[in-house]
């Protein structure tokens, strides 16, 4: 397969030599933006991933509720992705952007080891941070036996001690979704108010015991948790436990086109119309804008933003192509495969 090795195989460029343009500039290279620039490069169009490298899912051992490939470990559905975008002509460069700003009728897009690349159109997929409370050992643990997410990990943690750690408006609820994995669910409200009455009910009624108190720290024994560690010493034994991480848009770059990231119950976001942003030109998909997008739907949304960029781009191109006809037809721009893209798989 094209590809490997960091070589566009095809036509032999470098994938870390960047071009002066592109149609689009992928910012983030996870499941979002690898989808939107596969996309992109089948739809012909010049395109290139810009990607930090450190995908969210990075702690976890496999991918979990994606169809087709469960359970893939994420570093290699993410090596795959990377080598069909430059399968296509797509390249794949990593890199960590530090600005986008406007230039002319596109925008320039600044690396932080001092690059820069113009781009028609950006695509930004760069997900977001999610903050942990400030318990030690949450932040060894994340992502092995400290979850979020019962979609994800819930499968892999059924029928254990399972402890919720309150840390967000939507702990309970989180309290009351794992008990559908495991029926040794204990809630600790640790730093937050304690259950309403109306919740106190609701936990009491699911058989969830609620252990009051602030939590130390989480003891680790032999790599794994084995329970919670509590303020006045007392150690309350659990196999897994539950937080509700503050999950944070990774949007800090895009602050001279004038977006900044909005609150959300869960954290912060950048609110898009199906990935129109308020900058013309400029799109979202994936975690950046919707804070509970797993894989799949991080992916569907980037490709469904290249579908509306590519005939963004159609548009703009027709309206040109127009303009020219209409004064005799000399020197109208290139359409499809006239275009001198990169050379890939589809050519
Ligand atoms: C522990 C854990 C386990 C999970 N398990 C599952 C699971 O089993 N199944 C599931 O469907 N979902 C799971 N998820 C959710 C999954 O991680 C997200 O759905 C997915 O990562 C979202 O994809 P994304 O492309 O939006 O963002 P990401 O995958 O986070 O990719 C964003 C990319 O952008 C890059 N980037 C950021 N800033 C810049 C910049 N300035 N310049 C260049 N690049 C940048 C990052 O380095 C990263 O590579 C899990 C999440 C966590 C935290």
């Amino acid at each position: 397969m094209n590809g490997v090795n960091g070589v566009n195989g095809v036509n032999g460029v470098h994938d870390d030599q960047l071009m002066d343009g592109y149609d689009v500039v992928v910012v983030g290279g996870g499941a979002a933006g690898l989808n939107g620039a596969l996309m992109l490069a089948r739809a012909r169009r010049s395109v290139v991933v810009l990607d930090a490298g450190a995908p969210r899912n990075a702690p976890a051992d496999g991918v979990h509720g994606l169809l087709g490939r469960e359970g893939m470990p994420p570093a290699a559905l993410l090596e795959r992705g990377r080598a069909e975008v430059r399968g296509y002509g797509g390249q794949v460069v990593p890199a960590e952007v530090e600005s986008v700003e406007r230039a002319g009728d596109g925008f320039e897009v600044r690396l932080a080891d001092g690059r820069a690349v113009r781009a028609r159109r950006v695509l930004v997929a760069t997900g977001l941070v999610d903050e942990l409370p400030d318990v030690p050992g949450l932040h060894e643990r994340w992502g092995r036996d400290v979850l979020h997410c019962p979609y994800c990990h819930g499968w892999e943690v059924r029928d254990q001690a399972i402890g919720v750690l309150g840390s967000g408006p939507l702990s309970v609820h989180q309290a009351l979704l794992l008990r559908q994995w495991s029926a040794d669910v204990t809630f600790f409200p640790h730093t937050m108010a304690p259950p309403s009455a109306e919740e106190a009910e609701q936990l009491a009624a699911r058989g969830i015991r609620v252990v009051e108190g602030e939590v130390d720290s989480l003891e680790i024994v032999d790599d794994r948790v084995v329970g919670l560690r509590m303020a006045d010493g007392e150690l309350v034994r659990r196999d897994a436990v539950a937080v509700a991480p503050r999950m944070v848009a990774r949007v800090g770059f895009l602050k001279a086109l004038g977006l900044e990231p909005v609150p959300h119950l869960a954290g912060e976001h950048l609110p898009s119309e199906a990935g129109r942003t308020e900058v013309p030109g400029v799109w979202v998909a994936g975690n950046i804008t919707d804070l509970a997008a797993q894989v799949g739907g991080a992916a569907a949304a980037g490709a469904a933003a290249a579908g509306q960029i590519n005939a963004d781009l159609v548009v703009e191109e027709t309206r040109v192509a127009v303009a020219v006809h209409r004064r005799g037809g000399a020197g109208a721009p290139p359409g499809a495969g006239e275009r001198p893209v990169r050379a890939g798989r589809g050519e």
